[in-house]
């Protein structure tokens, strides 16, 4: 199936966002470290790809072998730490030949279609080096996009090491234009767009807009007129556009009006994430992190002298997010929903099974929904939602 039409099959099916990991710095026995999948019709984009992504992945119901596209958002280690044994799984790439006998993955083709990462200044050489260094060939394709903030060098590789022989030369540098980072990825169906986040090291928050969607056309109400003006019956193309067609006796005939499309903004670790207001309003869902909050009474380990501005201080200053702060956020963009992700190791992942985990959950939850105006969903590992086309235009 090409681009093309695999791509068409979104439009009439939700997009499904299974998050993979919520934990922040540190994992624990109930919450992996970041990543989540987006499910694009048969097609599979991850953001982030933390340690132990793979075994995730295995989990749950997305396919390994449908990746497609990575995006990083950063280069900590709990967002990246995942990729190369992702790429090694699901590119072929462990195990050697012994004995000096061929290894066909030693002459790749890379003009095949490959897997395409996004990510900061580094990804590219981080990848190369660790592929490179642990002897991994991979019997697919890669390709590295580097997204270059200002003051990055704007050109070459940032590492003396030659390519990986899996590893496409067509990785470009993308430069920001006017603050953003616009369409580094375009389709006829999708586009992904980009923008800094403020954290501790250079962040990027992305925005994944679906085009319009063509509204449903009903033949019933344009034949009659078409036949009876001997009008080509070609026409029906422009009026799925949504455009108008005047027929030759003076009758104007307007093919439906496309709806807009589902728009998903996912950030990386932040604590204002600001410049991102370009191109995240108006989200069907925002995906906002919550490392940190104050819940006296709830958490044993909160401290006496803790208040909330205590806690914002201190989250702020390690390049995280309180929930009022994300609430905020999603109520300033104008966001439809809101789900938390990104949380502390002492917010446990099982408040599905355990009560008090629910509870801290909720509070958290609460906390942001206060800010929002709306309910807040608390990302879990392994939860999946569904973005549906919503009826009417919003
Ligand atoms: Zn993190
Ligand atoms: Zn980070």
């Amino acid at each position: 199936m090409s681009v093309a039409s695999s791509r068409l099959a979104i439009h009439s099916s939700p997009i499904t966002v299974t998050f993979l990991g919520t934990a922040s710095a540190m994992p624990s026995s109930t919450r992996n470290h970041s990543s989540l999948a987006v499910r694009l019709g048969s097609d599979v984009w991850l953001f982030d790809c933390g340690e132990a992504t793979q075994h995730q992945i295995q989990k749950s119901t997305v396919k390994m072998g449908k990746i497609e596209k990575v995006y990083i958002t950063h280069t900590h280690g709990d967002h990246i730490f995942g990729l190369i044994p992702l790429l090694a799984g699901c590119l072929n790439g462990n195990g050697g030949i012994a004995g000096g006998a061929e290894d066909p993955r030693e002459s790749i083709n890379t003009d095949k279609p490959h897997l395409e990462i996004y990510g900061p200044l580094g990804t590219r050489a981080y990848v190369r080096n660790a592929l490179t260094y642990t002897h991994t060939l991979l019997s697919r394709p890669f390709v590295v996009h580097e997204l270059r903030f200002p003051f990055d060098p704007q050109s070459g590789d940032y590492t003396a090491l030659p390519r990986h022989p899996s590893e496409s030369p067509l990785g470009k540098n993308i430069s920001q234009v006017g603050g953003v980072w616009q369409d580094v990825y375009k389709d006829e169906i999708v586009s992904v767009s980009a923008a800094p986040i403020l954290h501790s090291v250079p962040c990027i928050g992305y925005t994944l807009t679906e085009a319009p969607v063509p509204g449903k056309i009903d033949p019933k109400k344009y034949i009659p007129g078409i036949k009876r003006t001997n009008t080509p019956l070609s026409v029906m193309r422009q009026l799925q556009a949504g455009e108008s067609v005047r027929l030759s006796d003076g009758t104007v005939l307007q093919g439906p009006k496309p709806r807009v499309g589902r728009k998903i903004v996912i950030l990386g670790d932040t604590y204002d994430p600001s410049p991102m207001i370009p191109i995240a309003e108006n989200a069907d869902l925002l995906i906002h992190e919550a490392t940190n909050a104050h819940l006296p009474g709830l958490v044993s380990n909160t401290r006496d002298d803790d208040t909330y501005e205590s806690v914002q201080k201190t989250a702020m200053e390690r390049g995280h997010s309180t929930p009022q702060m994300a609430g905020s956020f999603a109520k300033r963009v104008n966001a439809s929903s809101l789900i938390l992700n990104h949380f502390s190791a002492r917010y446990p992942g099982n408040d599905d099974v355990d009560p008090e985990a629910k509870m801290i959950m909720d509070a958290i939850g609460s906390l942001a929904a206060v800010e929002f105006g709306r309910p807040v969903v608390c990302a879990r590992d392994l939860m999946s939602v569904d973005i549906r086309i919503p009826p009417v235009d919003h």
